[in-house]
């Protein structure tokens, strides 16, 4: 199933970005918000509508994952058809795969709990917070990873520190590869400095991919292509569909 290449999910046309918010009526829900993007019928879908049903595909399939590999469990939950291109629930997703990795790879949490909580902190961070706020959600959930397993909050010191450490490392690497915003390429971004900081800051060795390869260049307009660090043989995700059903070109 396709996700509509970040477009509108109502009727698949791409979103206009304003650079001030406008008042709009969700077109699921109906409730009146305060947003940035449209499609150019005037659809607009809140942050609520976009990502409910994908929090919890991410909730269930992290709960059950067994790997300590981050990006991997990252890459499996992706394929879900409600985890769409682009959106603010990839904010929620890379804090619950790091949590999971590392649950998986020694830390003692207790994941159901903790995962709970990356939901609840995760979806209070808004979309386009990349380009709006100079704060991508990716970066920030890497940062809310770190809090919750050091367990820090306003009033804390080193934990404190460290979380604040982790989004700026995160951040940092996201904005060296430049834009355009890719959910994708920032989660995948996020979660491979979360696994060296949190090596070297938390004692807990999670897993990295030894090449990460993307495969959801075909469903992204923006798609940066050979810029892109991810960006590879076997990207194209319809070119790897027609190998596999024996029409290799
Ligand atoms: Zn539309
Ligand atoms: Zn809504």
């Amino acid at each position: 199933m396709g996700r509509n290449e970040g477009a509108c999910l109502i009727c698949g046309e791409a979103l206009e970005y304003f650079r001030e918010a406008q008042e709009m009526e969700c077109s699921i829900c109906h409730k009146k918000y305060t947003g940035y993007a449209s499609c150019r019928h005037g659809h607009y879908v809140c942050d609520r509508c976009h990502e409910e049903k994908g929090l919890g595909a991410i909730v269930e399939q992290c709960g059950k994952s067994t790997l300590k590999n981050p990006v991997s469990i990252i890459q499996a939950v992706m394929e879900n058809p409600y985890i769409y291109m682009h959106g603010p629930e990839h904010h929620v997703l890379v804090g619950a795969a790091l949590l999971t990795a590392y649950r998986n790879s020694g830390g003692q949490i207790n994941l159901d709990a903790a995962l709970r909580e990356m939901e609840s902190r995760g979806s209070g961070y808004p979309g386009g917070a990349c380009g709006l706020w100079g704060c991508c959600g990716a970066a920030a959930s890497a940062g809310m990873f770190v809090s919750i397993v050091t367990e820090a909050t306003p009033l804390s010191s080193k934990p404190w520190a460290l979380s604040n450490q982790m989004t700026a490392r995160a951040l940092d690497a996201i904005a060296g590869l430049g834009g355009p915003r890719c959910c994708k390429r920032n989660s995948f971004t996020a979660a491979k400095e979360a696994v060296l900081f949190t090596r070297k800051n938390l004692g807990i060795a999670m897993e990295l991919p030894e090449k990460i390869q993307c495969g959801f260049s075909n469903e992204n307009r923006q798609c940066l292509g050979k810029n892109c660090p991810y960006y590879g043989p076997g990207t194209d995700r319809r070119e790897t569909d027609l190998k596999q059903a024996g029409f290799a070109r």
